[in-house]
């Protein structure tokens, strides 16, 4: 145990150091929590020009994706494009709508076919001649 003085001031002395340690650690934390909140700000500001840059620069992280997933049409050995339809049945899909809109819209019920009545996609083969003058 150390020896106290009778004076007092030692007391004295040792209170006074403490209340200037308290009031200082007081002060470095008020400084440094406006410090933070100013980081924070910053941090905030730079994440944003960092995701204008990468935008402007064609860096943005590629969109989320399902994972691929067959045709709904049996057999199709293609890959899910939209509506469940690989690229080849959804235009086929869509054209058959189209068409069935066309009927509607002229009053008929029946769909509308390509010239000549003829079966949409379906085209008379001709033979390429070659050489002939
Ligand atoms: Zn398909």
């Amino acid at each position: 145990m150390p020896r106290r003085d009778r004076t007092g001031i030692g007391d004295a002395l040792e209170d006074l150091v403490a209340r200037v340690q308290r009031l200082a650690r007081r002060q470095v934390r008020a400084a440094l929590v406006s410090h933070v909140e100013d980081f924070k700000v910053e941090i905030t500001v730079l994440r944003r020009d960092l995701a204008g840059l990468r935008r402007r620069l064609d860096l943005a992280e590629p969109r989320r994706t399902r994972p691929p997933r067959p045709c709904k049409v049996p057999d199709c050995p293609e890959l899910h494009c939209a509506h469940g339809y690989c690229k080849n049945h959804y235009q086929q899909v869509r054209y058959r709508e189209m068409k069935k809109a066309e009927a509607k819209k002229l009053g008929r019920t029946f769909p509308v076919l390509k010239r000549g009545g003829k079966r949409p996609g379906r085209r008379p083969k001709v033979a390429l001649v070659v050489g002939k003058s």
